[in-house]
């Protein structure tokens, strides 16, 4: 069976993200850097960049992309791991776990990359739990943080950084894996943390 335009675009964001580097994207550069493949996907449409934009919007509506300001910027928010975020290869691995898993497994990848530094250079290198002692410093010398998101992007979370928190292990284990109302309390706290330091 031919691939549907639902397929193809949502294939096509995936790897135009994992080409970048980045989930996020302007409709703009992603039409540009696609120009060739989206006119050449189907014959039968005279209006193949319309049919890519009715599929953007269709993959909004399901929750892996969210629009981020009103000009067209898009972020990719669906669990799975980018290729630059990934340090090993486990996506074998990470493909069968539950969604939060994953996302904790995406986050622990991801911990060298963009979103670590942008939140360390907001929050710093400590855990922001209070009077939290767990951190400590690596053979480098330097603090070893994990950076959180304080809702998940499964959960409509923005992979932004007034939803990410600077956390230890420790703190960051429980924030995932800890009970219902643990968990519940530590979001609430962490929420009201990043809002008071941004
Ligand atoms: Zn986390
Ligand atoms: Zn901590």
């Amino acid at each position: 069976m031919a691939e549907t335009w639902k397929d193809f675009t949502h294939k096509l964001v995936v790897d135009f993200c994992n080409e970048r580097g980045s989930r996020t994207f302007t409709l703009q550069d992603f039409q540009k850097a696609n120009d060739r493949k989206i006119r050449s996907f189907s014959e039968k449409n005279n209006h193949p960049f319309d049919k890519v934009r009715q599929q953007l919007q269709f993959l909004e509506h399901k929750g892996i992309l969210t629009f981020v300001d009103n000009k067209g910027t898009y972020t990719l928010r669906e669990p799975e791991i980018l290729l630059n975020e990934l340090s090993e290869e486990k996506v074998e691995f990470i493909h069968e776990k539950e969604p939060d898993k994953r996302e904790y497994i995406r986050e622990t990848f991801a911990r060298d990359r963009g979103w670590v530094k942008e939140a360390k250079e907001k929050f710093g290198s400590y855990c922001l739990h209070p009077k939290c002692a767990n951190t400590f410093n690596k053979q480098d010398g330097l603090p070893y943080i994990e950076v959180h998101h304080i809702v998940p992007l499964f959960e409509g979370g923005e992979d932004a950084v007034w939803n990410l928190a600077v956390v230890c292990a420790h703190h960051h284990k429980m924030a995932h894996f800890a009970d219902y109302d643990t968990q519940k309390r530590l979001q609430d706290l962490f929420l009201e943390i990043v809002e008071r330091r941004l």
